[in-house]
Parts: C-alpha cells; structure tokens; sequence
C-alpha cells in the first residue's frame, strides 16, 4: 500500500486566480515544488486532485484543460517530481450536476485510492478550503491540512500537523 499527498490545485499548486485555464496565468505557489519533491523522497505519491467546473460552466474546454495540465507536470518534471497525467483527477461538472466526484464529494480521491492502492490511513490532503478538507475526510485521509490560499506552505507547520496527529 503507498501513502499518497493529495493536493488541492488551486491556491495550493498555483496562484488562484479564479478559473485559471492556461499557462500564461497559471503561476507556481512559491516553495509547492520544493515541496512536492520533498514529500515524494518521504515516499508519498503525489496526487492532484482539482474540481475544475470551468469546464462545465463552459468558461473553457477539456481541451485547455489538457493543455494546461500537461504544461504543469512538464514544469513539476522539470523540478525533479516524478509525475504523469494519471496522477491528476478533476471534476468538469458544474455544481448542479450533483456528480460524486466535485469536492466536498470524496469521488476523486476514492478513485485514486482504488487506482494506486493508496492507504488513506496513511495519506495526507492539503488544500485551501473547507471543501477539500471535507472530501479527504470522507475517504478516510488521516492526514488534513488547510492552507491560506495562495500562500506558501510553511513546510515546519505541515511536518508538525502530521507528527501531531500521528501521536493522538
Ligand atoms: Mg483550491
Ligand atoms: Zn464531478
């Protein structure tokens, strides 16, 4: 069984903009990928898991969202992160299509649990609102930590949260 580090994309990855759809406005949270890489040498498989309802609100296509992920895992290769497109689950449907995987719905991540043999038990979720927080908690992720959007990970505070609760 792996341990996983589910992140939040907006406002934990990159700079929440609202409704970010393309390179040009997608800007690394300073210190993320320092810390992705960190994380990954401790044995965690990074996984992204983002509810992107741009899509079904028709404010951009699939497709920009395609490209925009493949530029983030080339940037996040770059910086030494083992990391492909299987590792990134989104959710494209607007919030009244009532669909299982848009956060605070755990969807996303119970299928990245089934798809890696991920332990949840053993994972950790970090993200920017309460609607994360809620959907690690549904499937059963131990480790929960809320940010500040768009701030950058204090790493000391992160370590600390999941030294803490492993202890409780
Ligand atoms: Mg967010
Ligand atoms: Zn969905």
């Amino acid at each position: 069984m792996k341990k996983a580090l589910f992140l939040d994309r907006d406002g934990v990855i990159n700079i929440d903009h609202g409704y970010v759809s393309c390179p040009e406005e997608f800007e690394f949270v300073p210190g993320i990928l320092d810390f992705i890489r960190t994380m990954q040498k401790k044995g965690y498989l990074p996984i992204v898991v983002t509810n992107q309802s741009g899509i079904g609100r028709g404010y951009y296509t699939a497709e920009d969202f395609e490209r925009l992920t493949e530029y983030m895992l080339e940037r996040m290769r770059k910086a030494g992160i083992v990391i492909d497109r299987t590792q990134v689950f989104h959710c494209p449907h607007a919030p009244e299509e009532k669909c299982n995987c848009r956060k605070p719905a755990p969807g996303m991540l119970l299928e990245a649990i089934d798809r890696f043999e991920i332990d949840p038990g053993e994972s950790i979720m970090i993200g920017d609102k309460t609607s994360d927080i809620e959907a690690a908690d549904a499937a059963g992720v131990r480790h929960k930590v809320q940010i500040e959007k768009n701030r950058p990970l204090d790493h000391d505070k992160i370590h600390q949260i999941i030294r803490r609760e492993k202890h409780s």
